[in-house]
């Protein structure tokens, strides 16, 4: 239950990597360009794009296969984040991945601005765990003339929100902000049409819902309305592939995102992510698994409401605001009940709250072999994914935390 955190290992990914270690071992250097299996390593990337193309609902020529997810971003932050005097903040969503929330303030800092000033973090009502849609609408639409860059996650780490980024992207660019997204969570989760909603860019990982194994390559999206703008940090794979080996000393740009491309990518890291999103493929893609995904996701929720230890969400937001004496032990679900607001993930709370009670339940769940994924101090995240979960898999997900439970208020009351 924790492909939110880090996919499976696919089979195929293992046989490619074996095969390309084979190559390597056979062939050396050649491999670049003469290749027993026709992946030669010059071109190892466009085995990706037109995949990613599909996946994240864009253009072949709008992503690039490249670099990790917080290089990526700092990438695009230095080619779209132009402060100047009257426009130079920068909208998030509050509690955002640390290594977002280090690259926003390290990138404002750079720029001479403060962070507790230039970054506007928006965070849920009082006792409420996630965003409202017009709550964000509104502080785009206040505080937009001073915005320039909205930078939202697409599916929330923590609380597993699916936020709409269509209508916030359109806000965003009503107020000329530049809008750019970090699909960590999205990418393969959720379906996303970048293009036509008019994304600027976007960045991804690909070990979690994609399964590229630790470590994996990375994703990037930019919109080819910005295609010619000049890059800032070039390198010899971003330039033309017909000249690259010339080794000319000006650099020429390949049209569009992979333009941005660095470095050579590693072999084994992006055969490894092309092995998982060929089964993506098979799958026919995010339209089948977002349908498996919407019913694994609902079931498990249903299971969980009908637990004995299933407490509303307002009532422990009530107890979280109120700080008042939290006698009752269970858990509640503060991800979105509304379908259309998540992707595969459900977040659970375990209250009392404070730290006590969310070790045990994950210790108990992981020695009967079902694997969450936990952030202290209360929350456990359950992703059943829609590629390899099956209900099987919810059920005994359901009935182990029925049983842990029991043991956590037995111990409780010994
Ligand atoms: C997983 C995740 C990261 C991790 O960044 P890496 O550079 O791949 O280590 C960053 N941001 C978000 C929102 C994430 O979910």
């Amino acid at each position: 239950m924790c492909g939110n955190s880090l996919g499976v290992l696919p089979k195929r990914s293992q046989k490619l990597i074996q095969e390309e270690l084979e190559v390597w071992g056979t062939r050396g250097v050649e491999g670049h360009f003469d290749h027993p299996h026709g992946r030669h390593w010059m071109y190892i990337a466009d085995t990706i794009h037109p995949i990613f193309a599909d996946l994240v609902g864009a253009k072949e020529s709008e992503v690039a296969c490249m670099g990790t997810l917080t290089a990526n971003l700092h990438l695009m932050i230095n080619a779209f984040y132009r402060p100047t005097q009257d426009r130079y903040k920068i909208l998030c969503e509050a509690k955002a991945f640390p290594s977002d929330q280090y690259a926003f303030a390290s990138q404002v800092s750079s720029h001479g601005y403060e962070p507790s000033e230039a970054i506007i973090e928006l965070s849920p009502r009082p006792g409420e765990f996630t965003l409202r849609e017009e709550d964000i609408l509104s502080a785009i639409a206040r505080q937009g003339s001073t915005i320039a860059l909205v930078l939202f996650s697409g599916v929330q780490y923590y609380t597993g929100q699916l936020f709409p980024i269509r209508t916030i992207t359109k806000a965003a660019k009503e107020q000329g902000c530049i809008c750019g997204w970090d699909l960590a969570h999205a990418a393969g989760n959720v379906p996303l049409s970048l293009h036509d909603w008019d994304v600027d860019f976007a960045v991804w990982c690909t070990y979690k819902y994609l399964n590229s194994g630790p470590g994996g390559i990375g994703g990037l999206f930019v919109h080819d309305k910005w295609e010619g703008q000049p890059i800032r940090h070039a390198g010899w794979w971003g330039h033309d592939p017909a000249t690259r080996f010339a080794m000319p000393s000006q650099f020429s740009a390949i049209p569009g995102a992979q333009g941005f491309q660095q470095s050579n990518p590693s072999v084994f890291a992006t055969v490894s992510l092309l092995g998982s999103l060929q089964i993506f493929q098979q799958a026919g893609g995010m339209g089948p698994l977002r349908e498996r995904s919407l019913r694994l996701t609902g079931y498990l929720e249903e299971l969980l409401h009908k637990s004995k230890w299933w407490i509303t969400p307002t009532r422990v937001g009530e107890l979280e605001s109120q700080d008042e004496k939290q006698p009752t032990l269970g858990f509640t679900i503060i991800t979105p009940s509304d379908p259309t607001s998540r992707g595969s993930q459900l977040s659970l709370v375990f209250v009392p709250m404070g730290g006590a009670i969310m070790p045990k339940v994950l210790k108990g769940l992981e020695t009967r072999g079902v694997f969450g994924d936990s952030r202290k101090p209360d929350v456990i995240r359950l992703a059943p994914c829609a590629l390899y979960n099956t209900f099987e898999d919810v059920e005994r997900t359901a009935a182990m935390l029925e049983e842990v439970m029991t043991v956590v208020e037995k111990e409780d009351l010994a």
